[in-house]
């Protein structure tokens, strides 16, 4: 089949003044022309290797020869087949570097919208009326879920419908993990998360809020008295890091985890509404250029700052985030420092950040990740002038649970260790799998995790 057009189809997107000062969607998502225009791109290659690209190997050409042939829901079944979070993944997985770099089109033309086909069929099944998709949790074994975020919920929903009583346990006061708390509405809105959690819900799992798994309820009492025989860890990497320079705890100054649950977990934005603010000044440095910097920046600008500021040690080169969130935020008017270290706070007398003291970089030879080595240039130092500092440099996994429990074991990392390619913990019938094991990673890679490790719950209590 020649290919019949040679652009992707284009996202349409909110015009970026008017939503840089809302929480509303910025891509609003292909209508069903669009979508059949686009899924018409793709060649049904014998050899599919888009499949290679995508973590939890969903069968990429089928759901896309179903939405150009009209089977929207046919698409549908063949997408949560592999992928139990379509419409989060369809918004938030990093296609460019995965299904979508792999696709046979993209040689001569621009990749077939995978991405946004899945985003397509995901949101169409959202919008038919519901159906009945109760199981028997008949089985006599139950399961406990430490943590509700994409490696939690997909782990509770295979168990469920492998016919396990299951019941997750939440330290937050909702349930979704970085889902709610981390990524901001404007990505991935809230009614998306809540949807999936309530099919969940149908299914008959069980969700305990604000209780921490260690504190509130040890492992010992979950697995003793409780009854569960077995549990599954997914207490994802929530633990900020921080650089370490002089000025740190100065008011004004927040880690990215801190401000963006401040906003999308409390409400801040709707201060005094709700009872928990955001101190945002006019000036406002994001430390870092991952996705949550990027989130952070264009949050900031949401909730009032006039200037948005990304300050990154290497070049955009080097930049982890994904290059839509990217391209986003430029558009939103994000000031980019790129090869700019910051080495001190500076505050004023009452204790407030004033300013931000920065080195300027130079890129050198390739260090132990592979990218370049960035080398302060002598003499260079500067400072910018800002009202906060917000640092986005990275997450470690939560220590409170392996400090409280006996017979885990965890690397120099802080990450759960698991047997060689499973998702079995040193302790007897405990299982963990997400950004617990991995540190820091992607949705996708967790929710298959979660997938893997209901499975094998399955096998170690069937055994
Ligand atoms: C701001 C931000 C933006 C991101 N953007 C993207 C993106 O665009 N694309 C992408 O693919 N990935 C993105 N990621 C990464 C992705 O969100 C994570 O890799 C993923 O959420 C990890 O899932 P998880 O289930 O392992 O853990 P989490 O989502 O972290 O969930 C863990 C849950 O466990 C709970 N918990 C922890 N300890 C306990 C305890 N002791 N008892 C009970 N509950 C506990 C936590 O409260 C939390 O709710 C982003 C991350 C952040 C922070
Ligand atoms: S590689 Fe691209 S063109 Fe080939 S099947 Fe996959 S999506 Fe279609």
């Amino acid at each position: 089949m020649p290919v019949k057009r040679v652009d992707k189809t284009p996202m349409p997107e909110r015009d970026a003044v008017l939503r840089s000062h809302d929480f509303g969607e910025v891509n609003e998502g292909y209508g069903i022309a669009h979508a059949q225009f686009e899924a018409e791109r793709c060649l049904r290659c014998q050899d599919p290797i888009c499949i290679d690209g995508c973590p939890v190997r969903v069968p990429i050409p089928d759901f896309v020869h179903k939405v150009a042939s009209g089977d929207m829901r046919g698409a549908a079944e063949v997408l949560r087949s592999s992928n139990p979070l379509p419409a989060v993944c369809g918004r938030v997985c990093p296609q460019e570097v995965q299904c979508e770099e792999q696709c046979s089109v993209g040689i001569r033309f621009k990749p077939v919208a995978i991405g946004y086909l899945e985003r397509f069929v995901a949101d169409w099944e959202m919008a038919q009326p519901p159906i009945d998709v109760t199981v028997k949790l008949d089985r006599a074994e139950k399961v406990a879920i430490i943590g509700s975020g994409p490696a939690g919920l997909v782990c509770a929903g295979e168990l469920a419908r492998l016919g396990y009583p299951v019941t997750i346990f939440e330290a937050l006061h909702a349930p979704g993990g970085v889902l709610r708390y981390g990524i901001p509405e404007f990505r991935l809105p809230k009614d998306v998360l809540d949807w999936e959690i309530d099919q969940l819900r149908k299914l008959g799992v069980e969700i305990v809020c604000n209780v921490i798994i260690g504190k509130t309820i040890t492992m010992d009492e979950l697995m003793g008295e409780m009854g569960f025989s077995a549990v599954f860890i997914g207490t994802g990497a929530g633990l900020p890091s921080f650089m370490g320079i002089p000025g740190e705890n100065l008011n004004g100054v927040y880690s990215a985890n801190e401000f963006l649950t401040r906003v999308n977990l409390m409400r801040a934005n709707d201060f005094p509404n709700a009872d928990t603010p955001v101190m945002v000044g006019r000036r406002v440095a994001v430390i870092g250029a991952g996705n949550t910097a990027m989130d952070t920046v264009r949050t900031a600008l949401r909730v009032g700052a006039e200037q948005g500021m990304i300050v990154y040690r290497r070049s955009d080169q080097e930049m982890t985030a994904r290059v839509e969130e990217h391209h986003h935020a430029i558009e939103e008017g994000v000031e980019f420092h790129w090869l700019t270290n910051p080495i001190e706070v500076l505050g004023d007398e009452d204790g407030w950040v004033s300013g931000l003291k920065c080195v300027r970089m130079e890129l050198g030879e390739p260090d132990a990740s592979g990218r370049a080595r960035p080398v302060p240039i002598e003499g260079s130092e500067f400072v910018m002038p800002v009202d906060n500092v917000v640092l986005s440099i990275g997450n470690k996994p939560n220590p409170l649970l392996l400090q409280t429990t006996k017979g885990l074991e965890s690397n120099k990392w802080g990450c759960l260790v698991v047997h060689d390619g499973s998702s079995e913990t040193s302790r007897e019938h405990v299982f963990a799998g997400g950004d617990a094991v991995t540190g820091a990673a992607t949705v996708i890679l967790a929710a298959g995790a979660g997938k893997t490790a209901a499975q094998e719950i399955h096998e170690d209590l069937r055994s």
